[in-house]
């Protein structure tokens, strides 16, 4: 079990839990007593997780409710119009809602991630696509997910305590909305034995990635369940919890002991075994750390857990050196090592928040060289249509005047090609009449693949 009383101080190590330099003292302060509805809520009370949890907000009049006099009509009719077309529910935690700066939430990077805004949509790009990285086409049993050689993808869950505009599985995740009908499902172990019989039938497999949904609304009894049937399975090397928890609902890692216990208990079975047991989390700046991420990753460290983060890059979010930069340097400090910056997929309903890939690129290139290298993500893109996450300068080549670059993927689908496409609206004016002019941008689009091809051939 976990000490709530747990304090970060300047004080010398010995008069508290931890201490950390300037840079790494995270907000600390009662930042939701900003929110009209919790200005009485004290911190015991905020930083419970089942306090988080029956304080979710997931309905507009319920944003309304919780703003109270500091409520705007006008940014609640605009997300009631980005509600109609969005494709993922409402659902915020308490610590996320009241990370957003309420004074200016146009601007705000949690507000543009999880309460999309009528007014920010862009049109559709006409070759987004549901299911970008054709996960359904790699499905091997109806909650496993089989494309790279070694490496397979357990969906158990597809409920999440916080729902993210950008969701790469908007297509099953968290419930119909009115453009988006879904077959989301909750956990259910009967339904789990033909993914562990398809593992242990399967030696290949060595490392397995536990997502959803998010792991976070896995109970005790799932966590073990789920981490001891997979590590006893002898291929298995590698196991990752993947959720969000860490970023949006802090306090589960301090509050939850019989959940904290789970994982501590399959974390040192692992231990035992000499296999890996991680955490993946999801960081996408630096506004989301806070003094509460601490506490939770001094609870991670506590039970021996290696935590990783995987951002997605997002514009008006983290489309900058300096955000990103500060968001990894912070993690860090935390003991959260950056893996994965992704390029945004090409999924419906999100092209205001995708970016170029020249841009992914020029990132890339600042971030190189900024931090301790094994500290620094790979900027990667998942290649739609099944390729897998490339490196995002190993395109065969990219026209950048269409948007319009190409992939390969020799250890995952040898001799084929994957096309990745950059939001119109962010090319220039002639880019951008070609994409009006069908037969021009079939035949420019015929031409990239036909030369991506020929260059993939030199890497089968
Ligand atoms: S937490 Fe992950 S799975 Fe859930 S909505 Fe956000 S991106 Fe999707």
């Amino acid at each position: 079990m976990f000490d709530p009383s747990f304090k970060i101080s300047n004080e010398p190590q010995s008069h508290c839990s931890i201490s950390l330099p300037e840079p790494y003292r995270f907000d600390d302060t009662e930042f939701w007593r900003a929110i009209p509805a919790w200005r009485d809520v004290d911190s015991e009370a905020f930083g419970e997780f089942r306090w988080q949890q029956r304080n979710s907000i997931t309905s507009l009049p319920r944003i309304s409710q919780v703003l109270g006099e500091i409520a705007n009509p006008s940014l609640l009719s605009d997300i009631k119009a980005g509600l109609l077309r969005a494709r993922m529910n409402i659902r915020l935690t308490p610590y996320v809602f009241s990370r957003i700066n309420w004074e200016f939430p146009e601007y705000d990077p949690l507000r543009r991630q999880f309460l999309p805004l009528g007014s920010e949509y862009k049109p559709e790009h006409p070759l987004a696509n549901d299911d970008s990285l054709d996960e359904e086409g790699s499905k091997v049993r109806p909650h496993l997910v089989h494309r790279y050689p070694d490496k397979a993808l357990f969906l158990p869950i597809t409920l999440c305590p916080v729902y993210c505009s950008f969701c790469t599985r908007s297509r099953v995740v968290g419930g119909s909305t009115a453009v988006k009908s879904k077959s989301t499902y909750g956990a259910k172990p009967s339904d789990w034995e033909e993914s562990f019989d398809y593992i242990r039938n399967h030696p290949q497999i060595e490392d397995v990635v536990i997502s959803g949904g998010d792991a976070l609304l896995l109970r005790a009894k799932h966590i073990r369940l789920i981490g001891k049937t997979l590590l006893d399975i002898p291929s298995i090397r590698r196991i990752r919890f993947a959720t969000k928890g860490v970023a949006i609902m802090p306090m589960k890692f301090t509050s939850d002991g019989e959940w904290m216990d789970a994982l501590a208990e399959v974390a040192t079975y692992g231990k035992r075994l000499m296999k890996e047991v991680a955490l993946h989390t999801h960081f996408n700046c630096d506004r989301e750390i806070s003094a509460w991420t601490t506490r939770a990753m001094s609870a991670l460290c506590e039970i021996g857990l290696i935590v990783r983060n995987q951002s997605v890059l997002i514009a008006g979010v983290n489309d900058n050196f300096s955000v990103l930069h500060q968001t990894f340097k912070g993690l860090s400090s935390q003991r959260i090592q950056p893996y994965y910056l992704y390029q945004h997929d090409m999924i419906p309903g999100c092209e205001h928040l995708r970016t170029t890939v020249h841009l992914a690129k020029s990132l890339s290139m600042k971030l190189q060289g900024s931090m301790t290298g094994f500290n620094t993500p790979r900027v990667v893109c998942d290649a739609p249509g099944g390729g897998g996450k490339r490196e995002i300068s190993s395109h065969l080549l990219y026209d950048r005047e269409i948007g319009v670059s190409a992939w390969s993927s020799p250890a995952a689908k040898p001799g084929k090609t994957f096309l990745y496409y950059d939001p119109i609206h962010l090319l220039e004016k002639e880019g951008k009449t070609i994409w009006n002019n069908p037969t021009e941008i079939k035949s420019r689009v015929a031409s990239i693949k036909s030369k991506a091809l020929d260059r993939a051939s030199a890497f089968v």
